[in-house]
């Protein structure tokens, strides 16, 4: 990619704004492990409307700055969208040299440590920004393998909407938008779940279950095409679609953290479409057919709980990934 050219005159300042959205897990099935050390997946990711905002601009400076209104969250080189500006400037060190620096600025709306992906996505907005201030005219897959390198969730966080992801979640096949589908988030304030913390776990009550020969892994990952959740999901059949949801984490988490079985029991007593935890967790989302649904569906669960460190979130489905504010 170093091969492109750069534009030899004095670049004007330019400024994007960017939508970053948050990610669910309709299913997540662990299969095996991987000889580079992660496991081998088999997901079905989708994105909601919750998302984080971004301000990307290049600073003359020839460094990158990062500020983020979240007091927890690191504004160094341990935050994934720093990451992402640093791996832009290695793999475009002509172009970077060109137009300076880079400031990032991020507006965090998506819980942290929740499982909806939130540092994925905006590294996936920075990668997407900076190849618009920076006129690089990557297209999407290449700036979907570009992310890969920084996290497997990034692929999906760039192009969005409703996708099975195989391999460490880097591998997808895109399926058709279901944003007719309405979301309730719910997380407690004070809990966040290390994704490696959760994975490792797994490992170590279930790897005796792991497939471990190519083909074995061929076939499960081959299996969910043909489906019954897949189908649900073309006929956009929100009935069967909450009926199937599933992740293997839950196995781990659950019995770890009752707050987060407890959640989910009383979103399932509610009668929503279906319940799940996302990801890692310890978000808990709960499947509606409308807003006034979900609605009426965070109100009961809200006076079920009954703790202030509960929080909700409504959100639609949606089938965009990363995009410019208008
Ligand atoms: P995933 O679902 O991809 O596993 P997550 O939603 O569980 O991710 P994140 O919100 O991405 O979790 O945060 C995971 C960790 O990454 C946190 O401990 C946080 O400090 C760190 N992090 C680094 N950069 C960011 C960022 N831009 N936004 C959120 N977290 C970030």
């Amino acid at each position: 990619m170093e091969s492109l050219n750069w534009v030899d005159s004095t670049p004007e300042m330019k400024s994007y704004s960017l939508i970053a959205p948050a990610k669910i897990n309709l299913y997540l099935e662990i299969i095996g492990d991987r000889p580079d050390g992660f496991h081998e997946l088999v997901m079905i990711l989708q994105s909601i409307e919750l998302a984080d905002r971004l301000q990307i601009k290049s600073n003359n400076t020839q460094k990158i700055s990062l500020h983020c209104n979240h007091p927890q969250l690191p504004a160094d080189r341990t935050n994934l969208a720093y990451r992402a500006a640093q791996l832009m400037c290695e793999e475009f060190p002509d172009i970077y040299d060109n137009y300076g620096g880079i400031d990032i600025t991020i507006e965090k709306n998506i819980p942290v440590a929740a499982g909806l992906a939130g540092g994925s996505t905006d590294a996936a907005a920075v990668l997407v920004g900076i190849n618009l201030i920076w006129e690089l005219g990557l297209t999407q897959p290449e700036l979907q393998e570009l992310g890969a390198k920084l996290g497997s969730d990034i692929p999906f966080c760039i192009s969005g909407g409703t996708a099975i992801a195989t391999g460490k979640g880097e591998q997808l096949d895109p399926l058709n938008d279901l944003d007719h589908l309405w979301v309730v988030l719910a997380k407690y304030n004070n809990l966040g779940i290390s994704t490696p913390w959760a994975y490792q776990a797994y490992r170590q009550q279930f790897g005796d279950t792991y497939v471990l020969d190519k083909e074995g892994i061929k076939s499960r990952t081959a299996q969910i095409h043909s489906g019954p959740l897949v189908s649900a999901i073309i006929h956009k059949d929100g009935a069967a679609i909450g009926k199937l949801l599933h992740n293997d984490l839950e196995k781990v988490v659950l019995p770890e953290i009752p707050q987060v079985a407890q959640l989910r029991r009383a979103f399932a007593e509610t009668g929503v479409l279906g319940t799940m935890m996302s990801g890692s967790g310890p978000t808990v989302f709960a499947l509606c057919e409308s807003e006034v649904r979900a609605q009426q569906v965070k109100q009961e669960v809200s006076e079920m709980i009954g703790d202030p460190e509960l929080n909700f979130w409504i959100s639609k489905l949606t089938s965009a990934g990363i995009q410019v504010a208008s």
